[in-house]
């Protein structure tokens, strides 16, 4: 169950501080007052409510969300569908200084399914409870984030600050389905090229607790098939060079590389991100017949 802890004003000051170094903005904004501060989490809680789990999120709230935020915020905004029904909403801060490449700041609008029935509370409910633990899927991967950028925004205008940098912040669809018709789309695309984007901030790892790490890289997968051949024989016999027996040896090589890059994880000594994890995500083999199920002995 997602469960965002204790969701307070250190959320957004923690971006709000990020944004401020991207934006060579050294004037931190005072912190919000409580009526703020209910305003931010009403918000929150609103966009948390919109069901926009796979496999039928609703994009099209999601969307008049987006947009009507962006309006109070006096946002340039842009919806894109690359692929009908799976909307990109776009939001532009425009810089003074437009030769200057921009930032972006990405979050994805859509979240995993939930099972209800599993919860404390409904997935789509934002109950709060006595501890000011806020209940959702999505909460924190990753409508958090998206909410975080908004309300950074929201109090830097209102602080009168204007960026040199244009800023854009993106709400793209799909992401939990490999966000082929999303971001994907958007990263081949002329709109994109002509953002000039610079540097991205995206999702990282949620956090249970109000420690907010920050992360510098991104994990490339690779999958690899490996196919193993050899000769037939008896499945009552040894002999060598059977398909199986080649396999095995594939596996075993590659546990020991497995085993390698953790025990740097266990001893301490590499971050979960600076090792290659590797694991054996499916396995057929062999050929089903009466012949392994036999006793030779008895059956010869
Ligand atoms: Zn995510």
């Amino acid at each position: 169950m997602e469960k965002l802890c204790n969701f307070n004003h250190e959320f957004i000051i923690v971006h709000l501080l990020l944004f401020a170094s991207l934006l060579s903005f050294t004037n931190p904004t005072p912190s919000p007052t409580q009526d703020e501060q209910s305003q931010i989490i009403s918000r929150f809680q609103e966009y948390l409510r919109i069901n926009t789990s796979q496999p039928s999120p609703d994009y099209k709230k999601s969307t008049q969300f987006i947009l009507t935020l962006a309006e109070s915020l006096s946002l340039e905004t842009q919806v894109i569908e690359f692929v009908q029904g799976k909307p990109l909403v776009i939001l532009k801060w425009p810089g003074s200084d437009l030769s200057l490449p921009s930032i972006l700041l990405n979050s994805h609008t859509d979240v995993v399914p939930s099972e209800s029935s599993k919860w404390d509370y409904h997935p789509f409910g934002a109950h709060i409870d006595e501890n000011g633990n806020i209940f959702a899927r999505g909460s924190q991967d990753m409508k958090c984030v998206g909410m975080q950028y908004m309300e950074a925004v929201r109090r830097l205008k209102a602080s009168g600050f204007q960026p040199k940098r244009s800023l854009y912040l993106s709400f793209v669809p799909d992401e939990e389905i490999g966000g082929h018709d999303g971001l994907e789309k958007l990263a081949q695309s002329d709109v994109f090229k002509n953002m000039n984007v610079d540097i991205i901030l995206d999702e990282g790892l949620a956090s249970p607790n109000e420690n907010y790490r920050l992360f510098y890289g991104e994990r490339t997968p690779w999958w690899l098939v490996i196919k193993a051949t050899g000769a037939p024989g008896h499945g009552a016999k040894l002999y060598d060079n059977s398909a199986m027996e080649n396999l095995f040896k594939s596996i075993e090589s590659i546990r020991r590389f497995r085993a390698s890059q953790f025990d740097l994880v266990k001893a301490g000594l590499k971050g979960e991100g600076e090792v290659i994890s590797v694991n054996m995500a499916f396995l057929k083999a062999g050929t089903p017949s009466p012949t392994l199920m036999q006793n030779p002995w008895r059956n010869g």
